[in-house]
């Protein structure tokens, strides 16, 4: 079995943008995501973390087929999502879970709880009717939930509860690989660190991937076992979660990670404040697109895209200057 669950090749996603009410005209593409790679391996989680505008989400929705993909590949378990019919988008939809940032508005407020869980396995008839009710109390208490709760209302339940709602939800498919975006940026610290808690649990349990989506470097440090830093539609670093804390090399990672607290209190770090705004993705920057903010930026910089190169054995950064 390919260990590789999930495989970007030159993934690109460009929203047409428009002028005109009667005779509309194209004048140009946002570039949200423009020519990105990676690969998740089965079993881990890679982490995706930048700012917001950065294409992380776009890239989000073209893994859960929620956005159609301008071009490049997006390849699961060897098949390409691109040329799946619709009997394989069902199964792949089955395969592949989310997890969003507000439990609330992903839980239908007239459903009980119970029913919000198993849905899917009604809807994929998956099980019959007479086992769904104990599957779904075993997965309730998988992820802390009561069983007799299976008759509430989602407003019955706390932030972090419905957080565990919207997770067995998840996982009541069996899937391969969930999609965790902003998972615990809605909730309190302490609720926060008990549902990523309950995610690591769940993940050696089940032999889960995670794809996890966040802007908060704590929570993708903190969960991730490789991290990908993206920046204006592009993948500007790639390492194993500790390479990437101790030896980050492209400028917009060491920004990112100064900013962030340090994992060991008695680290000293200094910030580094990036000069000017992130620019829009509908006329981005010639070049490196981070060199009208880099500090170190030289010629090349504003003529030539870097590429994403080996700097170490999995170590991967897009920067001249790396
Ligand atoms: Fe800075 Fe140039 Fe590296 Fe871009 S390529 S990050 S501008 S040094």
């Amino acid at each position: 079995m390919n260990d590789i669950l999930l495989e970007a090749k030159d993934l690109t996603k460009h929203f047409p943008v428009s002028k005109g009410l009667i005779f509309s005209k194209e004048i140009g593409a946002v570039k949200a995501v423009d020519g990105i790679n990676f690969s998740i391996t089965r079993g881990e989680t890679f982490g995706l973390v930048g700012e917001s505008g950065c294409g992380k989400t776009t890239t989000a929705k073209l893994i859960l087929k929620l956005e159609s993909i301008t071009s490049g590949t997006l390849n699961f378990d060897g098949r390409d999502l691109g040329t799946m019919n619709k009997l394989e988008t069902r199964e792949y939809r089955g395969r592949v879970q989310p997890v969003f940032q507000d439990p609330y508005s992903s839980l239908s407020p007239r459903l009980r709880v119970g029913w919000i869980i198993g849905e899917p396995l009604v809807v994929n008839k998956t099980l019959p009717r007479s086992e769904i009710k104990a599957r779904v109390e075993e997965i309730m208490e998988v992820v802390g939930l009561q069983k007799s709760q299976f008759n509430n209302f989602p407003h019955e339940f706390s932030g972090g509860q419905r957080q565990r709602i919207a997770v067995a939800r998840a996982i009541t498919m069996n899937p391969s690989l969930i999609l965790l975006d902003e998972p615990v940026s809605a909730l309190d610290v302490s609720i926060g660190a008990q549902i990523m808690n309950l995610l690591k649990t769940i993940q050696k349990e089940l032999g889960l991937t995670y794809f996890l989506i966040a802007h908060d470097l704590a929570v993708v440090k903190h969960m991730s076992d490789r991290i990908g830093v993206m920046y204006l539609g592009k993948i500007v670093e790639i390492a194993d979660a500790d390479e990437m804390d101790q030896n980050p090399v492209h400028p917009y990672t060491k920004a990112l990670y100064s900013a962030a607290l340090p994992s060991h209190p008695d680290t000293v770090q200094e910030e580094i404040i990036l000069p000017g705004e992130v620019p829009s993705p509908l006329n981005p920057p010639s070049g490196c697109r981070f060199h009208p903010r880099c500090s170190i930026a030289e010629k090349v910089c504003a003529i030539e895209q870097p590429e994403l190169k080996t700097i170490s054995p999995g170590h991967e950064a897009a920067c001249h200057l790396a």
